[in-house]
């Protein structure tokens, strides 16, 4: 019998020996989890393109409870990603980053439903055409906030006094933004419209966000960049790569 059986998307595989892969799975039930596909790349039909990263598959596991390495037996593919990334390069650059980042983000075997939920909801939106620049800045900022790495947008970061409306001021030594009386703080700053955008952020689904959310979008990436930089101690690879194709140097 199986350990797990449970809904979950790939974020990334890597070859193992002739004929195998490993699969790195975030789980619905029991978060992130890695497990050894046998025969994956001998050309056995049951995982063909089911094994494509975010895929959405319906997986039984085999393995002893607690094991680092399970073991696939079934996956049956429920939704590809394959024809969200067939929108445009971006969108495809894009999923590409999202697993990274889900990866870099989750912890492995700690079930984190609402992860898992936004995952699937930025994949489809996705699909749906939303602009890829804006659903990055989404799931940077929902990821981090899941985490409890997303500073309040209402409340002074160091006096806990409601903050004005208008442009908000970054403070790193009190990891939020700060009110005048308690500023100047180190920056970045975010324009007003960067907060509103993060308003709708936080309150709208990822496929209501409409248009490309303007000139907002790159000064938020640059702050998010930095807050996740913070946590992960490390810069992510993919971030990079957008940035280069969305200034046309990308071959
Ligand atoms: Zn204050």
């Amino acid at each position: 019998m199986a350990l797990i059986s449970t809904e979950a998307l790939v974020l990334r595989g890597h070859k193992l020996g002739e004929t195998s892969r490993i699969v790195v799975l975030l789980t619905r039930e029991r978060g992130k989890l890695r497990a050894v596909a046998r025969g994956a790349r001998s050309g056995r039909p049951r995982y063909r393109s089911a094994l494509e990263p975010l895929s959405e598959v319906r997986v039984s596991l085999y393995g002893r409870q607690g094991a680092e390495l399970l073991r696939l037996g079934e996956a049956e593919l429920l939704h590809s990603a394959f024809r969200a990334s067939e929108r445009s390069l971006e969108a495809a650059l894009f999923l590409s980053s999202c697993a990274e980042l889900l990866d870099a983000f989750c912890s492995e075997g700690e079930a984190e439903d609402k992860v898992y939920r936004l995952a699937l909801a930025v994949v489809r939106a996705t699909e749906a055409g939303a602009n890829p620049a804006l659903l990055g800045r989404y799931l940077e900022a929902w990821l981090l906030k899941l985490h409890g790495l997303f500073p309040p947008l209402d409340r002074c970061a160091s006096c806990s006094k409601a903050l004005a409306a208008g442009a908000l001021h970054y403070h790193r030594a009190a990891q939020g933004f700060v009110c005048a009386e308690c500023g100047p703080g180190s920056g970045p700053d975010l324009s007003a419209e960067a907060r509103t955008l993060l308003g709708l952020v936080f309150s709208k689904p990822p496929d209501a966000l409409t248009g490309d959310g303007g000139p907002s979008v790159q000064p938020l990436e640059a702050f998010h960049r930095d807050l996740i930089g913070a946590h992960l101690e490390r810069d992510l690879r993919a971030p990079r790569v957008i940035r280069d194709v969305g200034r046309g140097g990308a071959r």
